[in-house]
């Protein structure tokens, strides 16, 4: 469920994030829907709206994670926490490889497959993002 935060906080989020999700990097000008304010331990479970507890999540990312923490690792079948943007570096569990996003570690491959990184639709945008030149965003 998209989150209700003051604009001050969610402009603090949006300019961290550098207006793109952080969990598929896809850049906020280059989807129909606004990205949204996503709670990494979810109020569900306690989590609170601070910054950093809160990250930036596009759409189709934040639906398929949920108030979710956790999942199973598909190589593994081992329960493991997802990838947490605030505490954890995107390229050390991710890489891209021909407009598809790798799990690079059971943190990376649980959630490449929890938040569909790969369903075909995203990796045809992601490929035609990158002939653009709009994807991965550079810094
Ligand atoms: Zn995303």
């Amino acid at each position: 469920m998209p989150t209700l935060v003051n604009f001050a906080l969610r402009e603090r989020v949006v300019a961290r994030a550098g207006s793109c999700c952080e969990y598929c990097l896809i850049h906020q000008d280059d989807v129909p829907e606004a990205h949204e304010i996503d709670h990494l331990i979810a109020r569900k479970h306690g989590g609170q709206t601070v910054a950093e507890n809160l990250t930036l999540a596009c759409l189709p990312c934040n639906r398929a994670k949920g108030a979710d923490l956790t999942t199973l690792d598909p190589q593994t079948q081992t329960l493991v926490p997802l990838f947490n943007p605030r505490v954890q570096i995107w390229r050390d569990h991710f890489a891209l490889v021909d407009a598809q996003i790798i799990g690079l570690t059971a943190i990376g491959r649980a959630t490449v497959a929890l938040l569909r990184f790969n369903a075909p639709v995203r990796v045809d945008n992601r490929r035609w993002l990158i002939e653009k030149k709009r994807y991965p965003p550079t810094r």
